[in-house]
């Protein structure tokens, strides 16, 4: 009796022991599954595609969409945001609400600075469609017509201020540009010192508007300044090199077309915003380059 009790408390252990073993290898299965997954990915040939294998495994957390081609993308130069009365460089406010409307309505993503540079030196994107807006000199209406109409339909734009325009009537000052920017929706980027033609400055002063103003923002906004609007539109290879010298990631220019990488980031293309368009007309002005 003794005997039939020991064995079957053996063939028992013994029946146990194979459960917890097969137990233990379907632990060890997707460890397994994921190192497979990994040597596969890295034995490929392109090193982003083991990158993005990797991030979507492991973490899971960025949805950013990579591309396969250089992805290009329309930064929109606006400037005063006002009737226009044959200046080219005036867009009505209401416009600009029905340019904004169309965006909205078309799932545009609108950019900050920050996501724009990763677009630029990662080239992934956060949404299949995106857009820059942007504003150069930092008129007034932008805080007056301009940030109203963006909180409203919860949109990215950035201003490039010039700094000595402080304190000027129709310009935008410190607690306006502090409040945008703690909206989260309005980012404040250089537009330089004094709006000089950089191109055509000696060294010394062209270190001067490009630093000075970079430190300004810096320490005003706190915050780390990354784009350069040249004055007028106007650069060589020399105001590329001091852009960069002065600490700036990026550059837009006035030149016509689609922002992308391979032009330079310190020579970025833009599309101009010009008076007359409803949202449509807009619409099509800004995805006829592509
Ligand atoms: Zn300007």
């Amino acid at each position: 009796m003794l005997n039939i009790r020991k064995k079957l408390l053996i063939i028992l252990l013994i029946v146990l022991g194979i459960e917890l073993t097969f137990i233990g290898f379907q632990f060890l299965k997707p460890t397994q599954t994921t190192d497979v997954t990994k040597t596969s990915a890295s034995s490929r040939t392109s090193e982003k595609e083991t990158a993005t294998t990797a991030d979507s495994s492991e973490t899971n957390a960025d949805p950013w969409i990579e591309s396969s081609e250089e992805i290009s993308f329309p930064i929109l130069m606006y400037h005063s945001l006002a009737e226009s009365e044959g200046n080219s460089l005036k867009i009505p406010p209401a416009e600009f609400r029905e340019h904004m409307q169309w965006l909205k309505e078309h799932d545009y993503y609108t950019l900050t600075p920050e996501e724009a540079y990763r677009v630029l030196t990662e080239n992934k994107k956060p949404a299949e469609k995106i857009v820059w807006i942007t504003f150069d000199d930092g008129y007034l209406n932008n805080y007056e017509d301009g940030f109203p109409i963006l909180k409203e339909l919860d949109l990215n734009a950035t201003i490039n201020y010039i700094v000595d325009r402080q304190g000027a009537s129709t310009y935008i000052d410190v607690p306006q540009m502090k409040e945008m920017k703690d909206s989260g929706l309005v980012h404040i980027e250089s537009h330089t010192m004094n709006h000089l033609e950089v191109d055509k400055l000696a060294e010394a002063d062209l270190a001067y508007e490009l630093s000075e103003s970079k430190a300004f923002f810096d320490n005003t906004l706190n915050q780390e300044t990354l784009l350069l609007c040249y004055p007028a539109g106007r650069y060589n290879e020399t105001s590329k090199t001091a852009a960069a010298d002065a600490g700036y990631k990026m550059a837009v220019t006035t030149e016509p077309g689609y922002a992308r990488a391979s032009d330079g980031l310190f020579a970025l293309k833009r599309v101009r915003i010009s008076p007359g368009y409803d949202g449509e007309g807009f619409g099509q002005l800004i995805t006829a380059y592509q």
